[in-house]
């Protein structure tokens, strides 16, 4: 998976920062791209990237505020300009769906591709085979959600040399061995393809959270995910005017990755009062209290 910030900024975008988007592409799924807000400007980011907008099959967004969904009908209308024949769900809290639909209305617009818009209570908001994703209400102005994306875990590798040494060859039976099957093999002999695979492949967490001050639901969202993204709008020092307008400070963002058990934090949401010259001391103050901080940058990408 790797995680590219397009936007990672608060409130109005600045030279430095646009307004936030972040985008998870799914290597192993094809490089399906699910994208985490659209505050406005995001398919300008994307243009510098090497996303297409017709591989985004997913859109969550985490609150209703303006830095978090102004992008959303350019982004909307150009995936269909395209010639974009893809499904595309859209995730959101109430509102959304009137939102979007009154803004492709009014703006005479249609869409080649089908768009579903889920509306979501708290809980799960999605499940197939390889992904689980969950949605929490956190603590801002607004309604806004943290979601928790799991990876299901995947079954070990073949070990393919035990297997020859036992004296069975490869072939369509390894397949069925590494679905963890028993097979009877010609000469009688049941081999359970259990016994021939390595431990299983844990699979990723993630957790990517909306505007917030510190909330109830960050521990039981980022429990001990490989990697958090929280916002920081603003210094430690400012902790009462941040948490007045439901948003955290540096450290209030380590804690909350500390407390959850989360083994890695990337900080965003920075509000444009600060330059390039802040950042050091920005992400300094985080790693007092959870060294192994990173601050996100517009076009920066990690892997998990
Ligand atoms: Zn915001
Ligand atoms: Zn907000």
């Amino acid at each position: 998976m790797e995680l590219l910030f397009l936007g990672t900024g608060a409130g109005t975008p600045s030279r430095l920062r646009n307004v936030s988007s972040v985008a998870l592409t799914l290597t192993d799924e094809g490089g399906s791209v699910w994208l985490f807000d659209c505050g406005e400007g995001t398919q300008h980011r994307i243009l510098r990237t090497a996303i297409s907008p017709g591989k985004i099959e997913k859109i969550f967004i985490t609150h209703l505020h303006g830095d978090h969904i102004f992008g959303l009908p350019g982004l909307l209308t150009s995936r269909s300009m395209l010639g974009t024949n893809g499904a595309l769900m859209l995730y959101g809290p109430t509102g959304i769906k009137a939102y979007v639909e009154i803004a492709l209305a009014t703006s005479a617009s249609y869409l080649t591709y089908p768009l579903e818009i889920v509306e979501f209570e708290p809980g799960v908001i999605h499940q197939d085979d390889r992904f689980c994703v969950t949605a929490l209400p956190l603590n801002h102005v607004v309604p806004s959600f943290g979601y928790r994306i799991e990876e299901s875990d995947r079954p070990g590798s073949l070990d393919a040399a035990r297997l020859k040494a036992a004296g069975i060859r490869p072939g369509p039976l390894f397949q069925r061995l590494k679905a963890a099957e028993r097979v009877q093999l010609d000469d009688g002999r049941i081999i359970d393809g259990r016994d021939f695979l390595g431990p299983s492949i844990k699979g990723r967490k993630v957790a990517i959270f909306g505007d917030t001050a510190p909330a109830e639901n960050a521990s039981l969202l980022a429990n001990g995910v490989d990697l958090m993204v929280h916002e920081a709008t603003l210094e430690a020092s400012m902790a009462e005017r941040a948490n007045g307008r439901g948003h955290s400070t540096t450290r209030q963002a380590a804690q909350a990755a500390k407390d959850a058990g989360a083994k890695r934090l990337i900080v965003t949401h920075l509000s444009p009062r600060y330059g390039k010259e802040d950042e050091e001391r920005l992400l300094e103050e985080c790693r007092t209290v959870f060294p192994n901080t990173e601050m996100a940058a517009d076009l920066t990408s990690f892997t998990v």
